[in-house]
């Protein structure tokens, strides 16, 4: 039989996937002889056992976790379920990826009616035993039996306040006394039977809470959020208890090594004194910053500082550290790689380098890319806040601006129906993680920095502010007060997560700045990255911006774009209702001068880079009015008796043309270079107007790289009818000026016929780029906006696809087809350009799979440019040798 429980002092950090990330971390520490209370773990393969026995523990696995609890007894000089010495334990969850506040863990077992009375005269302080009895049965209540948290905290308050006592610390031995006689009450009344008197009963049922606890519902949620397969189970830690509940010289307390909303080097965290558990985390009382404990207790402060820089060094990494001082003594309950806000990891990582600590190789492997985003987030624009309603602490940076909702339901239906919020909790607990997610940004009025909402929303790069005290929040009303004013749900609200002020009213955010360190650390990125990171942009700004984020020229310039802007969209529809050539053409000369002008911009802004013009794309349809809207206006005429008046003329041609340019399936209609083939006006104006701003910008001496790109290609005579077009344009514009302009021209490869004819089409391309959401669509045969609205939800939640293949760029079928392309092209010209254009471009596996097959660039909207740039360099480093494992913790 396989061994299914390990004392912490057997395992390793390297075992995560048996022990869980907690167990690994217990087992590295008494390794290295940090402070850590004995126990043991039990396996995550044992709780794939308990699933498959139907959610029962094998009898043979209590057996084995019996003989480990001999052995801790032994240790420990103290027997379980024994009065005069008793052993108390905790049974703590430990999944293998770190999931903060989603499953359960339980506190001081082993007490009974019996063991309470040898704990208070052991330690001589009833006051402290009673405490950890009322502790265990609210746990055990909640976590095995399922009882409303509720049921045990009303008669709680009801207490404090018949005594007439604020705090939980004024309550007396007698008054915890009395709470376990009312606490024991409802869980007879509850769950029908007495709280178990025989200690083994109470572990064995914990043990199976916690497995059962994998599969609750916020645990559900928040695997499939952070993409956490769903048969990696957790361990359980059984492990003995010290205790920061003790009085005066005790506490407990979080600490990050780091701190993780900026990433200054300095112990951030939160403690309470005479203290136990989950108090800290919960909100309850409001915890002193870590920098007091110095003061108040300094030699385990001392102590805790010598930790925390071992274990950083250890596991090269910031951490997150849990910890309980017992009576002055210190001990360490947890450690792990710490979450941190995107800001906060680009410091950390760099400033890591800088002392040696890690390689730049590291550093560029450590990063998240797709919580980089959060980086370029916007924040308030300072000049907008006229006052502030409310302050709180700044616990996840970024700005928001929403609707108010108060509970996570009502933030999930109306951000369903597409609406903006932001969600409002007195404090959130983990069953508010669906509301977190829907929301743009989260306020708590209680709770500090490492309270539960501060470290989801960090984990989701999402606003909150937190611990907001003035805030009065009255969930019955659903109102909110603070400094003498009131706002209603529905009302709008806006949070700026990077200082902790909340506003009243939407506010205009500004625009993300990269810090010194994410340029060092791009710097480093662009040194090792082989894929060139190119952007989708349309107007100089967006190429300006691109440009300062480091992309290396235009990859898809789309040109509808250019005619949408209410000066030109009547001549591009006077162009779509002229009768003849002749009119036609009228409208193209007035269009021409207005794109010559885009595109000297843009290569102005894009002086010595590439600039990928794409020729028009979308059908002429998407650039009239919606039918019905015409027949209103129509209608309105009619009754207004103008109907024979001029713009009842132009209604009647408008619906007449709208008629004609109906298709039944618009994605597979008329579109792309088939509207190039059938009109050749509209892209002989358009390569004339590129043609002539070349010239233009030849003259001011700037360095000009068109790439003339043509869209949806499916067959080689085609592109070789529209190239022979361009050529000609180029030849009649440019004249003896063609020797000085190396223009090229490609397609863009999104019909799958294209990519399996690639040999023939390579005759006439100059590059290839894959428009991979077409070729997704064609591919799969999935229109993106049927799919998405209606079966590919389903999909994703059956498992059919493990992925949106419209995000994550489906390796399989289309990589495929990419790949074969590719290869088929290259072999017609060696030197063709290949790369990805569109949304893939700025995903980080996509870009990933683009390495691989050798692709030479991506092209992503601006603001992705940075993490595509990490993320290549990621794939890169992913080529060599994986990162040495870290040593063995030095001791001493
Ligand atoms: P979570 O994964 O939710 O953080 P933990 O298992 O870490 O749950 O435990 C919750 C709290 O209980 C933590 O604050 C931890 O420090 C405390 N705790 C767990 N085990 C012990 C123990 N043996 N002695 C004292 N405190 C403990
Ligand atoms: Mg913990
Ligand atoms: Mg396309």
């Amino acid at each position: 039989m396989e061994k299914r429980v390990y004392k912490f002092s057997e395992g390793q950090a390297a075992w995560k996937e048996l022990l869980g990330g907690k167990g690994a971390g217990l087992a590295e520490m008494t390794r290295a002889g940090l402070p850590v209370p004995p126990g043991f773990t039990v396996t995550t393969e044992a709780c794939r056992q308990y699933y498959r026995h139907g959610r029962r523990l094998p009898d043979s696995l209590f057996a084995e976790i019996e003989s480990q609890l001999a052995w801790l007894e032994e240790e420990r000089g103290q027997r379980f379920g024994d009065p005069a010495r008793p052993l108390l334990v905790s049974v703590r969850s430990g999944s293998v990826t770190s999931m903060p506040g989603m499953m359960d863990t339980i506190l001081n077992l082993g007490l009974n009616d019996e063991t309470v009375e040898g704990l208070a005269r052991l330690t001589g302080n009833p006051r402290f035993a009673y405490d950890c009895y009322r502790r265990l049965l609210q746990m055990y209540g909640s976590v095995v039996l399922g009882i409303a948290a509720i049921r045990f905290e009303h008669p709680l308050e009801q207490l404090k306040e018949e005594r007439g006592l604020p705090s939980d610390q004024d309550l007396s031995a007698e008054d915890w006394k009395r709470l376990i006689g009312i606490f024991q009450a409802v869980i007879a009344e509850e769950s029908g039977e007495a709280f178990p008197q025989d200690v083994r009963i109470q572990l064995r049922r914990a043990v199976e809470a916690v497995f059962r606890s994998w599969s609750n519902n916020r645990a559900a949620v928040y695997r499939k959020l952070h993409r956490i397969p769903e048969e990696q189970g957790t361990a359980v830690n059984v492990q003995a208890m010290v205790f920061g509940n003790m009085g005066g010289q005790s506490g407990t307390g979080v600490l990050f090594t780091r701190n993780p909303s900026d990433g200054e080097k300095r112990l951030f965290g939160e403690y309470l004194m005479n203290a136990q558990g989950e108090d800290v985390v919960a909100g309850t009382r409001t915890p002193s910053e870590i920098a007091r404990l110095a003061v108040e207790l300094p030699d385990a402060y001392a102590r805790l500082e010598e930790t925390a820089a071992l274990l950083e060094r250890h596991y090269r990494d910031m951490q997150d550290i849990e910890f309980t001082i017992e009576q002055g003594e210190l001990f360490i309950l947890q450690t792990r790689s710490g979450k941190r806000t995107a800001q906060a990891a680009v410091r950390i990582a760099v400033d890591l380098v800088q002392e040696g600590i890690i390689a730049k190789e590291d550093a560029l492997r450590q990063i998240d890319v797709t919580h980089l985003n959060q980086l370029l987030h916007r924040g308030i624009d300072e000049s907008e806040i006229v006052r502030v309603f409310a302050a709180g602490l700044p616990a996840s940076p970024g700005a928001a601006s929403g609707q108010l909702v108060f509970d996570a339901d009502m933030a999930e239906e109306w951000g369903k129906a597409g609406r903006k919020v932001v969600l409002v909790r007195t404090e959130t607990t983990p069953e508010d993680i669906h509301g977190v997610i829907a929301a743009e940004g989260t306020l708590t009025s209680r709770g500090g920095m490492t309270s539960h909402a501060a470290v989801v929303a960090r984990g989701m790069g999402k606003p909150c502010v937190c611990g907001c005290e003035e805030l009065l929040v009255d969930t019955e009303a659903r109102t909110l007060t603070a400094r003498g004013e009131t706002l209603a749900e529905g009302d709008w609200i806006s949070i700026d997560g990077s200082t902790g002020r909340v506003v009243a009213g939407t506010l205009k955010l500004r625009e993300a700045v990269i810090s010194d360190e994410l340029r060092t650390l791009l710097g480093w990125a662009d040194e090792v990255k082989r894929l060139r990171v190119l952007t989708n942009a349309d107007t100089p700004q967006d190429a300006r911006k691109a440009r300062e984020l480091g992309a290396e020229g235009i990859g898809l310039c789309r040109t509808e774009h250019m005619f949408f802007s209410p000066a030109r969209l009547p001549v591009m529809q006077s162009l779509i209702l002229a009768d003849n050539e002749e009119e036609r053409r009228h409208a193209l000369r007035r269009l021409l001068p207005m794109q010559q002008a885009d595109f000297e911009e843009l290569f102005r802004v894009m002086d010595g880079l590439p600039v990928t013009i794409r020729l028009l794309d979308p059908p002429l349809h998407e650039f009239m009015p919606k039918l019905e809207e015409l027949l209103k206006r129509r209608e309105a005429l009619a009754r207004a008796g103008a109907s024979d008046s001029e713009e009842a003329r132009l209604v009647e041609r408008l619906i007449h043309k709208v008629k004609l340019l109906h298709e039944t399936n618009p994605m597979l209609g008329q579109r792309g270079c088939r509207l190039g083939i059938v009109f050749p006006e509209i892209y002989d104006m358009q390569a004339e107007a590129i043609f002539r701003a070349v010239l233009r910008c030849l003259h001011e001496s700037i360095e000009v790289h068109p790439e003339i790109m043509v869209p949806l290609v499916g067959h080689a005579n085609e592109l070789k009818k529209l190239r022979e077009w361009i050529d000609s344009a180029a030849e009649q514009v440019l004249g003896e000026e063609r020797r000085s302009c190396a223009y090229r021209v490609g397609t863009m490869i999104e019909v799958p016929r294209a990519a399996l004819t690639a040999a023939q089409i390579a005759r006439y391309a100059d590059f290839f780029s894959f428009g991979t959401n077409d070729l997704t669509q064609m591919t799969y045969g999935f229109s993106r906006d049927d799919a998405e609205g209606k079966f590919l939800t389903h999909y994703l939640d059956a498992k059919v696809l493990e992925d949106n293949p419209f995000q994550v760029l489906d390796p399989d079928g289309v990589g495929q087809l990419i790949e074969m392309a590719v290869r088929q092209g290259r072999q017609v010209k060696p030197k063709l350009r290949t790369g990805v254009c569109g949304e893939h471009g700025g995903d980080k596996e996509s870009i990933l799979f683009c390495h691989d097959a050798g692709l030479d660039y991506v092209s992503c909207s601006p603001y992705r440019v940075p993490l595509a740039r990490i993320a290549a360099a990621q794939a890169a480093l992913r080529e060599r040798a994986d990162c040495p494992v870290p040593e063995a913790i030095p001791t001493g």
